[in-house]
């Protein structure tokens, strides 16, 4: 049987309680998970990419079923360059589903030897966004209840 390596990917701007629960969550239904972040030319980042890999390197340091790569460009072109059969994705709103939805389908079409597996939040995280995140940590905030541990936000770049 062929290993169960997922790919989750997203921008991870930063990565929150909300990310760290669904790793937590699928790591036992896969052998492995790459958490992946993407570099979007079209969307502006808050954080370094090195902040936001560094970041989630210290959350699973001592897990070896958890890695953390950056990519750029497709999502399935990722995992087939990682040999996953999987990507992992979690849904919070009616909004993600739909969104998800059309991404999932189209994917399947091109490469349906790819597989996407949802989570549900779970309902104490469900309102928990990176973007709110963002917002809260520019209008100078404390979004610490929203993070793990680990990702200490010093500043923020420009
Ligand atoms: P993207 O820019 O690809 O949406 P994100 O970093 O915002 O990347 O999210 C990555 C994945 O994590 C997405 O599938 C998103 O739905 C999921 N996610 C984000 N926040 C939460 C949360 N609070 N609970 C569960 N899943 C979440």
């Amino acid at each position: 049987m062929k290993n169960r390596i997922a790919i989750f990917p997203g921008s991870f701007d930063p990565f929150t309680v909300g990310h760290e629960s669904i790793v937590i969550r699928a790591r036992g239904l896969f052998d492995k998970i790459i958490i992946a972040i993407g570099s979007n030319s079209s969307k502006q980042s808050l954080f370094t990419m090195e902040d936001r890999l560094g970041w989630i390197r210290d959350i699973f340091r001592n897990d070896e079923k958890i890695s953390i790569i950056s990519f750029q460009g497709l999502t399935v072109d990722c995992c087939r360059n990682n040999s996953a059969g999987y990507i992992l994705r979690g849904l919070r709103t009616s909004s993600d589903f739909e969104f998800e939805r059309a991404i999932a389908q189209m994917n399947r079409t091109m490469h349906p030897e790819i597989e996407t597996v949802f989570l549900l939040a779970l309902p104490e995280f469900s309102h928990v966004a990176s973007a709110i995140v963002r917002d809260i940590i520019v209008h100078g905030g404390d979004p610490s209840i929203f993070l793990p541990s680990a990702v200490k936000i010093k500043s923020v770049k420009g």
